[in-house]
């Protein structure tokens, strides 16, 4: 489980670690107000809203962590199964919606309509955070119309704190570092054995 403890903030130096330590406190949850997590892959984007799920899971809080492309798949399928109003009902009313990876998977324009509205049905009614590889100006290239973009972005951003994480991935900067210590280890055992 990826909690804050195993957290490197020397590895993200671009990383508001105040606004994070103060989010973790999970006020802006009973605020119903919303997070926005942006930056390019492997930056920590998952590992910190796991975290943040976490720290609501302790206070007690309703959380449900998915992806955009699983929850607009969940949202087509229980339409098809006449089973949305449920599931509507369902996503509105846990406290904490986390919606991981928004900016991978293009939507379809009913599934976009349909992400739309957890978001209409969330707004001023319980916390949402989202993560994106995009910036705001590129969302329309997932969700497809203009209009609605601008519509989801409004509510979404209304009451929100964003954490903008530049740098350097940290999958990749430690998939370096091992083929690099891999490569001095082998090299060290070669000279051993001259
Ligand atoms: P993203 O969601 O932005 O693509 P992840 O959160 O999946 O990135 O991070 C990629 C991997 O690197 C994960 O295993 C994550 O736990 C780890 N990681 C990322 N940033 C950090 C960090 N600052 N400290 C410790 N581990 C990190
Ligand atoms: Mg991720």
């Amino acid at each position: 489980m990826k909690s804050l403890d195993t957290f490197d903030f020397v590895a993200i130096p671009g990383l508001n670690k105040s606004l994070l330590l103060e989010l973790m406190r999970c006020e802006w949850i009973d605020k119903r107000e919303n997070i926005i997590a942006l930056g390019p892959s492997g930056i920590g984007k998952t590992h910190i809203a796991l975290a943040l799920g976490l720290a609501a899971c302790q206070k007690g809080l309703s959380v449900l962590f998915t992806t955009a492309a699983a929850l607009v798949h969940e949202l087509m399928e229980a339409r098809d199964e006449k089973r949305l109003r449920t599931l509507q009902k369902h996503l509105a009313n846990v406290k904490l919606l986390i919606i991981d990876e928004l900016g991978y998977v293009p939507f379809t324009a009913v599934g976009a309509e349909l992400l739309f509205e957890v978001f209409s049905r969330r707004y001023e009614h319980g916390a949402t955070l989202v993560t994106s590889n995009l910036p705001f100006d590129e969302w329309t290239s997932v969700l497809g119309s203009e209009r609605l973009t601008g519509a989801l972005l409004d509510r979404l951003t209304h009451h929100v704190h964003i954490l903008e994480i530049n740098g350097e991935s940290y999958r990749l900067a430690t998939s370096k570092k091992r083929q690099k210590l891999t490569a001095q280890s082998k090299s060290t055992k070669e000279d051993g054995n001259q």
